[in-house]
């Protein structure tokens, strides 16, 4: 069993990666300074729109780990938030921002 201290290592460097590649691509990774306005501008709008889906999803990542944080606060890490089963132990690791057990992840898809 992966203990809070070390999920919460995981999910920590997991946080610093995705801060560094939304730096890389020029943001802060406040979801409120992302510039809708800018795709307007037509010659760049292909690329523009590109990097806008990666920091899109970069954002995302990082509101899942922060997500996963609140619940290692909260006590509620590690259970699934449909069904409230506890996540395979497995899965945490390999994705300790999992909110889902693997039937109910499978199940979304
Ligand atoms: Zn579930």
């Amino acid at each position: 069993m992966a203990t809070a201290e070390e999920v919460q290592r995981m999910l920590a460097a997991e946080r610093v990666r995705v801060t560094e590649q939304l730096a890389h691509l020029g943001h802060d990774g406040a979801r409120d300074t992302f510039d809708e306005n800018f795709a307007d501008i037509g010659q760049v709008t292909a690329e523009r729109g590109e990097v806008d889906a990666i920091v899109a999803a970069l954002l995302d990542a990082l509101d899942d780990v922060d997500h996963a944080l609140a619940k290692l606060d909260t006590g509620t890490f590690g259970s699934c938030e449909d069904c409230g089963t506890a996540i395979a132990e497995a899965r945490i690791e390999a994705m300790p921002t999992a909110r889902h057990c693997i039937q109910c992840a499978s199940k979304k898809r």
